[in-house]
Formats: structure tokens, C-alpha cells, sequence
């Protein structure tokens, strides 16, 4: 093998790899010389991938810090911020509603989420997953073939473990009326999601395994640069591809209500040429409304559960929509979060090419040293577990500072929707209504902020409404509770 260090050492297709052997065949002869050698081999790109790693997620740190909208309404608020208190504006009845709700619901969450957690880092750490995709592969000779299979078997255990408290969590949406779904509609929205993900997993694993076999030490570059790719192709084609999988979309019919809304957009300065209606009624009673995409798969979505409140409500809603539109906030979302997978991407180049890691996953270290070879180490489809567990972990990781950073750009999206239609009163009472139809939480813990809410509360976003009424001497919305 060349010890020059300019190239990729070849490692071709050998065409007998697809006649492999049975994935538990020992390699044990090499474990003593190849660490060593292959350490040397491996200290220059790993370096580069560390220093590619900090840098990207320092510009990821760096682009959130710079444009985050720290202070979603910034001048002065005479007499100062307003604090949120739900009994203001809800009745004893509603927070007593929302509290039992918030208890029947976290247990299934939480539980779920350490469950689904718990095992899969087990998985990834443990020899048990490369165990587990040994087994589900035995009799898969074609190396894509053994990929997709491993993908395809994780990520349906891994639904399969999760089930019972999603029946849980759906059977306490159905007691408390929120969910219109029967059982056997609900079990095929799982079956469609758990599709979804089997292709975007698939997609996903099968090019990053043939990056790491082609380019054993530099795959980390083709992988943050597919990475980041990729992120931005599935956030374009989502709302044309993903989201008609579970809804149907009409356009809002002709009428006051579709004029008005396009007038508003207009005079927003944002071009929208339509606005669409999701089928949302089939599965829920709750109200939503939402924009996805950017260019020209960019679209505004009303629940059409939204469709039987006030017209000055949804245009509320709808001008929160376009402060989302007019700050491009998807495509934003995604080019960040693009930047923060290509980082990640470098950092799972430097834990994969970890041998302690690798053997704490029950998989041989060692580096092909001869055309031919058996793929070992990184290459091996038996590290699919490590790697989903390392995904998992990092996700887990980002989250609070996803819902940290989604909270005050959700603030700015309301203070646009106020700036643009200078009615608090009409914002107040839908947020009230929104609050209380999706039986929001009123007073989230630090716990569930961190974890689960990336819009601010019912309270706090009618508290921001009072503190904009007052910069803007507006006439303040009286508490709705007398
Ligand atoms: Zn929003």
C-alpha cells in the first residue's frame, strides 16, 4: 500500500467482494501490527477532519449567534416586559384541563424517549447491534444490498420498541378529543412514516458507506459536502414529496377570505400565489397553520380546522406565516442545519475511526491492508448501529438549542403578524384559542422547554402581544378572564 500521502490509498471494488464471507469472520491475525501502523496512517486526516469539524460547527455557532433574533422585539416596552400569567387570560377550568392533560401526555413522551434512547445507545455501544445486523444480513451476499437490509432492520426495530408508547401517547390525544383518527387510519400513518424513514435512511447510509469503502481516510469530506447536500434537497423536496404522503392539499377556495389573505400578503411585500388547505381534520381537532419549502416549493398551509375561526384570527395567523416567509426562515433553518450535519458527519468520521470505539461495537478495528480484503472498520455495514446511536445521541444533543434558537424566531414570526395587522386583541384571543383547542401546556417546566417546545407558550406569546401594544401605544388587550 502506497504511504504517500497526497492520494486516497486505492481501495477498488475488489469483484469478490460481493461474495464475502459470513460477517463473523476473525480478523484477530492483524490486531496487533495494523493499529500502529494504521494510527500513522490515519493522524493527518484526522487532524484535517477535527479542525473541519470545529470550524463548521464554530460558523454554526457563529451564524445563530449573529441572526437569531435574541431580542424578537427589540426597542423600549414602557413600564417594561409584561411577565406571562396564564390566569389573566384562562379560565380555572382551562388551566385545570391543560395541567391534567400535560400529565397524561409526558409520561408516554418521556418514556418513550428514554426507552427509544436507551436502546439504541446500547445498540450502537455495545456488540449487540453489530450482532443484530450480522444475524438480519447472514444471507445478503451484494454489499448495498447488506446497507439498505441493516437500515431497514434497525430502523424498524427501533419503531417497533417505540410503538407501545405511541399507543399510549395517541390513546391520551383520543380521551381528550384531540384526535379524530381510528385506529386502523392511525396504524397506516405509522406504516407510512416508518416508509419514510426507511428511504431517507436507506438514501442516506447506502452514499455514506460508499464514500467510506472508496475513501477510507478522507470520506469525512465527500460526506459533509453530501451531507449538506442532501439536508438542503430534502427540505426543498419535502412539502412536494413527504408531505402529500399524509394529506391532501387543496387550494383556499374563492372568497373574501382568500382575497383578504393575498391582499395582506401583498402588502407585506412577500409574493405568495397561493395558499394551501391540508386535509388536517382527518387525524386531529387541534389548529396549526404552517409554511415549508423554500424557492419554489415555498407554500403557506392552513389546517383546514383553522378554516372555521373568525376571518381576523386567521389572518393573524397568516401574517405570523409571512414574517416566517419574509425572513426566508425555512431556508435559513435548513442552510444551517446543513452546516451543523456536515460538522456532525467530520465528528463521526473521527469517532468511527476510534479502534476503541470500533471494538467497543464489536467491530474489527483494522483497515483493509490488501485489495480484496474483507471491509473492516468504518466500512463495515455492522457499525450502522454505532452510527445511528451517534446520530442519535448528537440530535438529542442539538435539540435543546434547536427549540432554544425555533422559540425567538417563533416571537419575531408574532411580532411581524402584529406589525402587520396592529390588532393585539384579535392575536390574544387566537392565541387563546389555539391554547386551548391544542391543549397547550400554560406553564412549561425548564424540562420541557429544553426538550419539547419550540414555540413559546400561550401565555408568553400573549404576554409579548401586551408588551407590543405598549411600544406601540395601541390599546392594550385587557385580560380575558375578569
Ligand atoms: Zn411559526
Amino acid at each position: 500500500m502506497s504511504e504517500g500521502d497526497g492520494g486516497e490509498p486505492s481501495v477498488a471494488e475488489p469483484p469478490g467482494e460481493t461474495g464475502a464471507g459470513p460477517a463473523a469472520v476473525s480478523s484477530g491475525a492483524r490486531d496487533g501490527g495494523a493499529p500502529a501502523d494504521g494510527g500513522a496512517r490515519m493522524r493527518g486526516p484526522r487532524r484535517a477532519a477535527a479542525v473541519a469539524a470545529a470550524v463548521l460547527f464554530a460558523g454554526v455557532a457563529a451564524v445563530l449567534g449573529l441572526t437569531t433574533p435574541w431580542n424578537p422585539l427589540p426597542g423600549h416596552v414602557p413600564g417594561g416586559h409584561v411577565r406571562a400569567d396564564p390566569s389573566l387570560d384562562f379560565s380555572p377550568h382551562e388551566i385545570a384541563r391543560a395541567n391534567a392533560f400535560d400529565g397524561a401526555v409526558n409520561p408516554p413522551a418521556y418514556s418513550g424517549l428514554i426507552v427509544g434512547l436507551v436502546v439504541i445507545l446500547v445498540l450502537g455501544f455495545t456488540p449487540l447491534g453489530s450482532r443484530f445486523i450480522g444475524w438480519t444480513t447472514a444471507r445478503v451476499r451484494r454489499r448495498p444490498l447488506r446497507v439498505a437490509v441493516a437500515a431497514v432492520a434497525l430502523t424498524t426495530l427501533l419503531r417497533v420498541i417505540g410503538l407501545p408508547f405511541d399507543i399510549w401517547g395517541e390513546s391520551v390525544l383520543r380521551d381528550y378529543g384531540l384526535s379524530t383518527q381510528s385506529w386502523p387510519a392511525w396504524a397506516v400513518d405509522q406504516l407510512k412514516s416508518l416508509g419514510v424513514t426507511w428511504v431517507i435512511y436507506t438514501i442516506a447510509l447506502l452514499l455514506l458507506y460508499a464514500v467510506v469503502r472508496r475513501f477510507p481516510r478522507y470520506w469525512w469530506t465527500g460526506a459533509a459536502a453530501g451531507g449538506f447536500v442532501l439536508v438542503v434537497a430534502v427540505s426543498f423536496i419535502y412539502p412536494v414529496v413527504v408531505e402529500p404522503v399524509f394529506n391532501n392539499f387543496h387550494s383556499l377556495p374563492a372568497g373574501q377570505l382568500r382575497t383578504d389573505l393575498l391582499t395582506m400578503a401583498k402588502r407585506d411585500g412577500v409574493p405568495v400565489k397561493d395558499v394551501l388547505v391540508a386535509d388536517a381534520s382527518r387525524r386531529t381537532t387541534s389548529l396549526n397553520a404552517y409554511v415549508s419549502g423554500f424557492g419554489s416549493t415555498r407554500r403557506i398551509v392552513l389546517y383546514d380546522t383553522l378554516l372555521k375561526s373568525p376571518r381576523p384570527q386567521i389572518e393573524s395567523i397568516v401574517g405570523h406565516e409571512l414574517g416566517h416567509a419574509k425572513r426566508n426562515d425555512v431556508l435559513w433553518g435548513t442552510l444551517v442545519g446543513g452546516l451543523g450535519v456536515a460538522g456532525g458527519l467530520c465528528l463521526l468520521y473521527l469517532l468511527t475511526t476510534s479502534p476503541r470505539l470500533l471494538r467497543r461495537a464489536g467491530v474489527d478495528p483494522d483497515v483493509p491492508a490488501a485489495r480484496g480484503a474483507r471491509s473492516t472498520g468504518p466500512a463495515d455495514p455492522r457499525t450502522i448501529a454505532l452510527v445511528l446511536a451517534l446520530v442519535a445521541a448528537g440530535t438529542q444533543v442539538a435539540a435543546p438549542v434547536q427549540n432554544l434558537v425555533s422559540r425567538r424566531i417563533e416571537a419575531r414570526a408574532d411580532a411581524h403578524a402584529l406589525d402587520l395587522t396592529r390588532d393585539p386583541s384579535t392575536f390574544t384571543a387566537m392565541q387563546h384559542e389555539l391554547s386551548v383547542r391544542n391543549i397547550n401546556d400554560l406553564h412549561p417546566n425548564w424540562v420541557e422547554y429544553l426538550l419539547w417546545m419550540t414555540h413559546p407558550s400561550g401565555p408568553d406569546r400573549i404576554a409579548m402581544a401586551r408588551d407590543w401594544s405598549r411600544m406601540h401605544h395601541v390599546t392594550v388587550p385587557p385580560p380575558l378572564q375578569h
